[in-house]
């Protein structure tokens, strides 16, 4: 066991190759390196510290410090897969998906395809409409409905005139956030409202991240005023968080859950199969037909537009 007297707890903003940014509980930053039992791990692929840790680490002087000891790791954000796998964030609480009205377009499948990786990856989803600004907000009732009946949250929001903004607020507050999104739908308008004089450059993708470092990992945790983490990463917007294999994606899908036991073949796809009771509710419009055509798009890994 390592002795962690004379240790600090913290959460690593940063890193840069074995060096890391880390947060003390009084706002402090350390710069950290990694003792060298931890260092070994690195040999097996994976990154021993990673964005959003939580770690207990020996202060060496002013701001410098080595880290002794990372704690488990829940929410991870990863890339690749298996022992090969990398972790860009850890320890997050929930994704918020932003999605415009228009400009770009309203794309349904892409939320679905979003709130599929959050489930998988045990993240609790928080659906953001923004622009709201420019649609009339009655003709889009019936998405609020479908996704509150789902049991998920949906802020319309406008960075614009600041609707939805102090909702937003307080939903980022309370944890640690990835931020997803295809680019231009306002999530750097949407952080600079939140937090008026972050002065995040809008208009320019990964605007808050460094010049220079062109890796599509590089990941930042910002510590919001009002309280709360968010992270917002190239790799994430580019957006494969977790593979979802066609076989898995039933039971992401939480309304076709009930239905799926009642299915006559164990292992339906509920497409072509005879008596499958999923199809049945969608018949009944008790699954929503949307939902089952994102289903299938997911099923054929057809691409959505406005991935990538
Ligand atoms: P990001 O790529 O998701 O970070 O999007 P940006 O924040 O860079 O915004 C993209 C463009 O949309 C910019 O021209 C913004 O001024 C504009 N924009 C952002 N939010 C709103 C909004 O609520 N209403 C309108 N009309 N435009 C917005
Ligand atoms: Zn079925």
């Amino acid at each position: 066991a390592v002795d962690l007297s004379e240790c600090l707890p913290g959460r690593v903003l940063r890193v840069h190759g074995l060096e890391s940014v880390v947060e003390a509980e009084d706002a402090r930053r350390y710069r950290c390196g990694v003792r060298r039992v931890l260092k070994n791990l690195a040999i097996e692929g994976r990154n021993v510290v990673a964005v959003g840790d939580r770690v207990w680490f020996r202060p060496v002087g002013e701001d410098q410090g080595l880290i002794e000891k990372v704690e488990p790791r829940s929410g991870t954000v990863t890339r690749g897969y298996r022992h090969r796998e990398h972790v860009i964030v850890s320890n997050v609480d929930q994704l918020l998906i932003v999605s415009a009205f228009a400009e770009p377009e309203l794309k349904l499948p892409l939320i679905d395809r979003y709130l599929i990786s959050a489930e998988k990856g045990g993240v609790r989803p928080v659906i953001v409409l923004n622009k709201a600004d420019l649609v009339p907000l009655a003709d889009y009732q019936w998405v609020f409905g479908l996704y509150a009946q789902l049991g998920y949250e949906v802020i319309p929001c406008s960075a614009s005139d600041g609707l939805g903004v102090d909702r937003l607020r307080e939903v980022l507050a309370s944890g640690t956030t990835a931020l997803s999104g295809q680019s231009g739908v306002g999530k750097t308008s949407l952080l600079n409202a939140v937090q008026p004089g972050l002065n995040l450059r809008v208009g320019e993708v990964s605007s808050w991240t460094r010049k220079g470092t062109h890796t599509t990992t590089y990941a930042e945790l910002l510590r919001l005023q009002q309280g709360g983490y968010v992270v917002d990463t190239p790799g994430l917007r580019q957006f494969q968080l977790w593979d979802v294999e066609p076989w898995e994606l039933e039971q992401y899908f939480i309304e076709f859950r009930p239905y799926i036991p009642h299915c006559r073949f164990p292992d339906c796809s509920h497409i072509h199969e005879a008596d499958c009771s999923v199809k049945v509710a969608l018949s009944r419009e008790q699954i929503h037909e949307g939902r089952y055509e994102s289903y299938l798009k997911l099923y054929h890994q057809q691409p959505i537009e406005g991935e990538g």
